[in-house]
């Protein structure tokens, strides 16, 4: 998702909503919602972990744990669920009464719409919602309580409110050691082997909702009437037929990209368990391996994957955008679930920072002195995305200023400064191509979503795996739950992830 080219529509969330939450139980559920940074976020302050519990946590002697207390522990305390947000973290949904403006008597004044709780059915003051602090509503009061914010220094928090604010829109991270499947009691959360979907087992879940503590990003919701956990699916129905998901696919600002990428099974455990936070992001930058690699190939098409799935993986314009332009970053890596959603850094913070002093903003040693020395945005931008590591995130930032300064000149028919990429790191033609997929992409570029296999499903009957960390020595999350047995066999650990859906349909019951 790039950053700079959200504009806070939420259409992505509405047509997200229309399409899989619009239904009883779920009336306060966003699978998609976009926050105003800074701001508390949805539910209220989930990026708390000491009070929320979410996430792992590095052990002394190298392993992870549970934040919210191991597997066993889970299953000991099955009846209590104590560190779960509340009605009034997320909100309580309301509709209006519509009917009072169209049927109400003849009257002095004009009828009222009241807010009804879609809960209760009953009137109710409206305090709170998913969106309450949009655009920086109420900053000065509800802005504090934003743990980001908390962690930033005191200069940050001051002038936020004059400086920046930007949107983030949030989805399931789909993570390759999700937290939510590893403390399921029930085993009813699985990752799919075939394409790294995250989903809840509706028939095994039994709405214990260690999952929700678990999930640092708060992306697992209670059906308070059906008394299961549901989370995005990915749009998996669309993306096993090469379309993208719905919140992509109506996206405003076209700023989301979707691809496969070929990851280590093996190396997921050792690049999750890095002592030091700051080294989570280059190690989750290696587990994805270069589709361009001959061995990478070689050892994808001994797992049988098909063809078009390696063309694909070759075209990946989530691989390039990670990997070779090296600008986008993942949201929260301290959280050790090894997120899967990343993100290009907002430049138009800094950007504006530039204008407003009068100087050329799209002068590439501008944008440079500044994206160093402007403590805001880039401390709560670290904080975002790199565990509170500055270096990357000016690293993404000067990438994205050097493409705005090349690019200008081209535009403008002037002799290029090659010396502008190179100080980035990179030459002409990798901006020029960085360039044209960030700001040109036509849809088929924007989107490189190979077709599932559906004649290679049985194969992966063997394969069905709980987590990538489902494996000897991982912690502890293989073996039969509560529930019933663990589904599948233990991870063997194929060098990349197979393709082709092995998945239980809307049509095969609840
Ligand atoms: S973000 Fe998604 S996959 Fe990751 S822990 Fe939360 S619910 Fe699970
Ligand atoms: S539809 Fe796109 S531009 Fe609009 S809020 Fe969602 S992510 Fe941002």
């Amino acid at each position: 998702m790039n950053l700079d080219k959200c504009i806070g529509c939420h259409t992505c969330s509405v047509t997200c909503k229309q399409t899989w939450t619009n239904r009883a139980g779920m009336e306060y559920v966003w699978f998609n919602n976009v926050e105003t940074r800074p701001g508390q976020g949805y539910p209220r302050t989930y990026e708390d972990q000491e009070r929320w519990k979410g996430g792992w946590t590095r052990k002394s002697n190298g392993r992870l744990a549970l934040r919210s207390g191991s597997r066993l522990k889970n299953l000991a305390t099955i009846f209590a669920s104590p560190t779960l947000p509340g009605i009034d973290d997320y909100y309580e949904p309301w509709t209006y009464d519509y009917r009072t403006l169209t049927d109400a008597p003849l009257q002095e004044h004009t009828p009222v719409a009241r807010p009804k709780s879609l809960i209760s059915g009953r009137d109710m003051a409206i305090r709170w919602s998913a969106n309450w602090d949009d655009n920086l509503a109420g900053a000065p009061e509800l802005a504090n309580d934003d743990p980001v914010l908390r962690k930033v220094s005191d200069k940050v928090k001051l002038e936020f409110e004059q400086s920046f604010m930007f949107y983030l829109p949030r989805i399931c991270e789909h993570c390759l050691n999700p937290s939510c499947a590893a403390a399921c009691p029930a085993g009813a959360i699985y990752k799919r082997n075939e394409d790294g979907i995250v989903l809840v087992d509706q028939d095994r879940c039994r709405g214990w909702r260690k999952c929700v503590t678990a999930c640092p990003y708060k992306k697992i919701y209670f059906n308070h009437r059906t008394g299961k956990a549901e989370k995005c699916t990915f749009c998996y129905p669309r993306i096993e037929v090469g379309m993208p998901t719905v919140c992509a696919e109506t996206c405003v600002g076209r700023l989301r990209y979707l691809g496969l990428v070929f990851y280590d099974m093996d190396a997921v455990l050792p690049a999750a368990s890095v002592e030091d936070e700051h080294e989570l992001l280059d190690a989750q930058r290696h587990l994805i391996l270069d589709p361009e690699d001959p061995e990478v190939i070689r050892s994808a098409e001994k797992e049988g994957i098909p063809h078009d799935w390696i063309e694909a993986a070759r075209r990946s314009p989530v691989h390039s955008l990670i990997n070779e332009y090296r600008v986008a970053l993942p949201l929260h890596p301290e959280y050790r679930t090894m997120p899967m959603v990343w993100y290009i850094p907002p430049l138009s913070p800094v950007v504006d920072a530039v204008s407003e002093t009068g100087e050329d903003a799209e002068n590439r040693n501008n944008l440079f002195a500044a994206s160093e020395s402007l403590r805001i945005p880039v401390e709560y931008l670290a904080e975002l995305f790199t565990a509170g590591d500055t270096g990357p995130v000016n690293d993404s930032l000067q990438r994205l200023a050097a493409m705005r300064s090349y690019m200008r000149d081209i535009n403008l028919g002037r002799e290029t400064d090659e010396e502008i990429p190179r100080s980035v790191g990179m030459d002409g033609e990798s901006i020029h191509r960085m360039y044209r997929l960030l700001a040109l992409a036509k849809y088929e570029d924007r989107y490189v979503i190979p077709p599932a296999h559906a004649e290679q499903a049985h194969s992966l009957e063997a394969f069905a795996a709980g987590c990538s960390l489902d494996t000897e020595g991982g912690p502890g999350m293989g073996g039969p739950g509560a529930g019933g047995s663990s589904r599948g066999g233990p991870v063997t650990g194929g060098k990349v992830s197979l393709p082709t859906p092995r998945v239980r349909r809307p049509e095969d019951g609840e």
